[in-house]
């Protein structure tokens, strides 16, 4: 980057360190028992990928510190289930105003940490925060059970009780509402939290940390805790107190963490990878259809779970498709995350966009063809340009494969029947969207796609009451609305006799 935009930087991060909790000692704190405590003697840099500088050293918290938490998380949690529904709502509704009053700051942090465009991050993002605990808050007072009509004489009663203490792991793509989607219906429902945010992207959580704090929520009922997942992760996944884990980040990781709560009989929810297909068809909106390509590919860089990353084309209409979205490539902007005219910033790590080069090179090993996608990409930092792969076979890596990167594979069909294979022909199932203006068509592809979110003539659609979860390697669970309730409480049968009640064999009782 230019001297000029690493200065630029270097005070974006003084301006966030005057928000940034401290608690003594050079790195950053954590939020343990309703605490900030000094950081190390454990810590890891968290890297600005637009400059590659280092942003802040974070702390490595040890399995001590998840103990302490988890400790004090189950007393806060007994206390907040007891605690009036109305009154733990107003704590979690000033949560969302104070995440509105600090926007500017949270969303400063994802920007530095990640490289998502300060327009969004700002904005889009703190609002679905903020969102999010408004939406839960309402649910706090509302968590009914129910009575069931049993045999005469008995009473039965269907209770629903928080686990006590969620485990939530985050990954680094979306760090504040990642974080929001876990701590708001896990506190609605009752429960404590134990929260770890991606080690590449902690930043905001620490941030949100003091908003729940500020916002008079008990003191340790939700502890914030940086670290690795080798480390940190891993202690709150085995904690034996921690009863329910709720993790979100790739499928690799997922089914390790899925295995050990196996092992565990812990209950877990897991919100996972997608590759997911766009179909367009030729009587649907091409404008529409070619804006919502190139912004579903390449939001956030392509790091986003739910992007659309194979792009199935009616052969009729996919020059057509192709030329519009090369239009449309033209005006997209890649560059510093923090210039409002951004659209696309760098990726998250070194790490990621080695990956991300790597699949580049594999598709182009393996045959595909790249089309000719002349943007300008900043040196230094870790930009990649936006990737259109044609001629691609469904057997290829970068057919199959999450790339978490902006990287766009494209398949021609020529009937209904090999576009539902082709969009089926992979091991995720996370999202899928159909462009088309003809409703029977659109009813018959939903549900013949193997996904767990289907958009019709849009895409990226979301809200808190929709429930949200993947099909197949995309996930065990779900998020959001009134599913989100079972995930989150166990759920107990409560039998009371109303009449005399004697043992069956009461009436064959031999003589004492
Ligand atoms: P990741 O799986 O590498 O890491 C996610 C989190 O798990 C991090 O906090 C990490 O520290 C932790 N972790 C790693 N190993 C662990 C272990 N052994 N025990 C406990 N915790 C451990 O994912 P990532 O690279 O941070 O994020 C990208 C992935 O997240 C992509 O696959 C993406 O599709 C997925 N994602 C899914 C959704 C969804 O809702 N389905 C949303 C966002 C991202």
């Amino acid at each position: 980057m230019r001297n000029d935009a690493e200065a630029q930087h270097a005070a974006a991060m003084e301006k966030l360190r005057s928000a940034l909790p401290r608690a003594g000692g050079t790195a950053l704190p954590n939020l343990v028992a309703g605490e900030w405590v000094p950081g190390g003697p454990d810590t890891r840099e968290t890297i600005d990928p637009t400059t590659g500088r280092s942003l802040a050293d974070v702390t490595i918290a040890a399995p001590s510190t998840v103990d302490h938490a988890v400790a004090t998380a189950r007393e806060a949690g007994a206390r907040w289930w007891n605690t009036d529904g109305q009154d733990r709502s107003r704590a979690m509704r000033k949560v969302a105003d104070l995440i509105r009053d600090r926007a500017d700051y949270l969303g400063l942090a994802d920007t530095l940490d990640v490289g998502r465009p300060i327009r969004d991050t700002v904005t889009r993002d703190t609002e679905r925060a903020a969102r999010l605990f408004e939406y839960w808050a309402g649910a706090t007072d509302r968590l009914r059970g129910a009575t069931v009509p049993v045999q005469p004489g008995l009473f039965n009663v269907v209770l629903r009780e928080p686990y006590g203490v969620v485990g939530a792991i985050t990954p680094w793509n979306y760090p504040l509402t990642n974080a929001a989607t876990k701590l708001a219906p896990a506190l609605a429902t009752g429960n404590a939290v134990v929260l770890k945010p991606a080690e590449d992207s902690p930043l905001s959580a620490l941030l949100l940390g003091q908003c729940l704090l500020d916002a008079g929520l008990p003191a340790g009922l939700v502890s914030v805790l940086t670290g690795p997942g080798d480390v940190t992760g891993e202690a709150i996944v085995g904690h034996p107190a921690v009863e329910k884990i709720t993790f979100t980040g790739s499928t690799e990781v997922g089914r390790k963490i899925g295995s050990r709560c196996g092992e565990l009989l812990k209950s877990v929810s897991l919100e996972l990878g997608g590759k997911s297909p766009m179909l367009v068809f030729p009587d649907a909106d091409l404008d529409g259809a070619a804006d919502a390509a190139v912004y579903t590919a390449f939001l956030n860089a392509g790091q986003t779970c739910t992007a659309g990353t194979r792009l199935l084309l009616h052969q009729s209409i996919a020059d057509d498709m192709l030329g519009r979205m090369k239009e449309r490539l033209a005006v997209l902007r890649i560059g510093d995350p923090l210039d409002e005219g951004t659209d696309i910033g760098p990726i998250v790590s070194q790490r990621q966009l080695a990956t991300v080069r790597a699949y580049v090179a594999s598709g182009l090993e393996q045959g595909a063809k790249p089309i000719d996608v002349a943007l300008e990409v900043p040196e230094g930092g870790c930009f990649h340009p936006p990737v259109i792969f044609t001629d691609v076979e469904p057997t290829m890596r970068i057919a199959q494969e999450e790339i978490f990167g902006p990287v766009l594979s494209v398949f021609v069909f020529d009937d209904v029947g090999k576009a539902v294979d082709l969009a089926n022909d992979t091991p995720y199932g996370l999202a899928a969207s159909i462009w088309t203006s003809e409703l029977a068509l659109a009813t018959e592809l939903a549900a013949a796609l193997q996904a767990g979110i289907v958009w019709t003539n849009c895409v990226h659609m979301l809200h808190p009451g929709s429930p949200y979860g993947g099909y197949k390697a995309s996930g065990v669970g779900l998020e959001m609305g009134d599913e989100a309730i079972g995930q989150h409480m166990k759920t107990k049968s409560v039998w009371t006799a109303t009449e005399d009640w004697r043992s069956p064999w009461a009436s064959v009782r031999h003589e004492l």
